[in-house]
């Protein structure tokens, strides 16, 4: 199976964040593993704030991708759009969003390849955003038991990692084989598909021992200054940490199952069943918005990915948070749907 390996650049709060990224960047440079490091514009802000260009210039060899201007902090994309057209919606994320994707290339020297979203808070208006900003890849969408990308609101859409985490592995009960047995079940489960597997983490993890994001739960919203860093893992236990994620790297690079690949060619590899942008807009009616149609039978993929989808099991959101016209875009674009 082929393997992208992701990480979720993000924890503006904890002291510890930059050097986590940079040993990350390090380690799978090293190994020649060329990683997508999903980017919060607001952390690259702090990177420049800190002068911590050698974070840059480390994270800089790798893939540069966008993890929203201020992940948690509300609103997020589903609580800023509620209730609002298609159209605006897509107009209310690019003002939003604008800021970041700039901070991103002027710092990175890039624009950003691919787009993940914080949590489960990805929506329609989002995928059609990142188009606006030149993105080709969202890791993000209906969330399904494939591992094949596929086409969906003009982006390709790539599985991330929802099953495999090197976060597995860093509790103290825990030790790399915990690791292992998921990608073990994984294999079984992908014998004989041609899979494309994301294994992702929050490259902070090494270092902390929560989510950064937990005090934006249930709709909190404490400014940046006054947000309380999460709690460090006990004395000694990242060292142990670092040396798992190299194992896990050192047996996964010797693993006969195990291609890596980056998500540029990904991208190019699945341009045969192209239905991007260009596609979507040939079959607009001329002097209209993209338009929301009837989900036809044979798009079946959604039958899985919306069943139980629940934007308020992700945690900054509040109880039965589900925004019905979120729901209606999501099926209304099913048509742009290219598997
Ligand atoms: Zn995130």
């Amino acid at each position: 199976m082929k393997v992208v390996i992701a990480l979720d650049t993000e924890d503006i709060l904890s002291e510890t964040a930059p050097d986590a990224q940079l040993w990350w960047a390090q380690e799978l440079h090293k190994r020649n593993i060329k990683a997508t490091f999903q980017i919060v514009g607001e952390m690259a802000r702090k990177l420049e704030r800190l002068k911590r260009f050698d974070v840059i210039d480390a994270i800089k060899e790798h893939d540069i991708g966008y993890h929203t201007n201020y992940h948690s902090i509300h609103p997020t994309h589903p609580e800023g759009i509620e209730g609002m057209s298609l159209e605006d919606s897509v107009n209310w994320i690019i003002q939003h969003e604008e800021s970041g994707i700039q901070d991103i290339e002027r710092l990175f020297g890039t624009k950003p390849f691919s787009y993940t979203t914080p949590g489960l808070s990805w929506t329609p208006a989002t995928l059609l955003a990142n188009h606006h900003f030149g993105i080709k890849v969202s890791f993000v969408g209906p969330y399904t038991s494939r591992y094949l990308p596929y086409w969906y609101c003009g982006q390709l859409i790539v599985d991330y990692g929802h099953k495999l985490n090197f976060e597995q592995s860093f509790r103290e009960d825990c030790n790399e084989e915990s690791f292992f047995i998921q990608l073990g079940r994984l294999k079984e489960k992908l014998k004989g598909i041609d899979a494309t597997v994301t294994i992702y983490t929050h490259p902070g993890r090494i270092f902390t021992a929560n989510h950064w994001d937990l005090v934006y739960k249930n709709g909190m919203n404490p400014s940046i200054e006054e947000a309380t860093p999460p709690p460090y893992w006990p004395e000694g236990h990242s060292d142990k940490i670092k040396k798992r994620v190299t194992n896990i790297l050192d047996r996964l690079l010797e693993d006969p199952d195990i291609e890596f690949t980056d998500i540029q060619t990904v991208y190019h590899n699945h341009q045969h069943n192209k239905f991007d942008m260009e596609n979507i807009k040939s079959q607009t009616p001329s002097g209209e918005y993209i338009p929301l149609l009837e989900r036809a039978e044979s798009h079946d993929l959604f039958n899985e990915a919306i069943g139980d989808f629940d934007y308020s099991s992700w945690v900054p959101h509040v109880e039965g948070f589900n925004p019905k016209n979120v729901f209606e875009h999501i099926e209304g674009l099913a048509w742009t749907t290219k598997i």
